[in-house]
């Protein structure tokens, strides 16, 4: 036998009210998503490890070689990851996968919060990103990769 195992019904229940939870971010993520799509880019749905829509193409190579915080392969907004056409390994995937639980999790609290962890950081004069509890709780999940 080589049957996946069911996923328990609350599993499907808990995705759901994550989706409904980050809906506000999503919907940013879409927005940012549309100019990707429409100039030249592809969209496509992860189902596993969750749910995220990923949009990539010229405009979003543009976007993310001009991040406020550096050139960034990815970058997750709510149920949306926008990437890079060649910066998308499964590794990055993960991590961003990460960020999308996270925002499922705090909803629309979590800009907020992200931005607390990096202030937070910055003040004990540590690196905002890499010191960031979301950024390094991410990479721990790409160890799990
Ligand atoms: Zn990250």
């Amino acid at each position: 036998m080589n049957r996946r195992p069911a996923r328990h019904p609350l599993s499907w229940l808990a995705t759901a009210l994550g989706i409904i939870w980050a809906s506000p971010l999503t919907a940013f993520g879409l927005l940012l998503a549309l100019p990707v799509i429409l100039q030249r880019g592809k969209m496509h749905v992860v189902r596993e490890p969750g749910f995220a829509l990923v949009a990539r193409g010229p405009f979003a190579d543009a976007m993310l070689s001009r991040h406020p915080f550096g050139v960034m392969n990815a970058m997750a907004l709510g149920h949306v990851v926008i990437a890079m056409r060649d910066g998308l390994s499964p590794r990055v995937l993960v991590h961003e996968l990460a960020h999308v639980q996270q925002a499922a999790r705090w909803g629309i609290v979590f800009p907020f919060a992200y931005l607390a962890s990096s202030a937070w950081a910055a003040i004990r004069g540590k690196d905002a990103y890499w010191h960031n509890r979301f950024e390094i709780a991410a990479r721990k999940a790409e160890k799990h990769f």
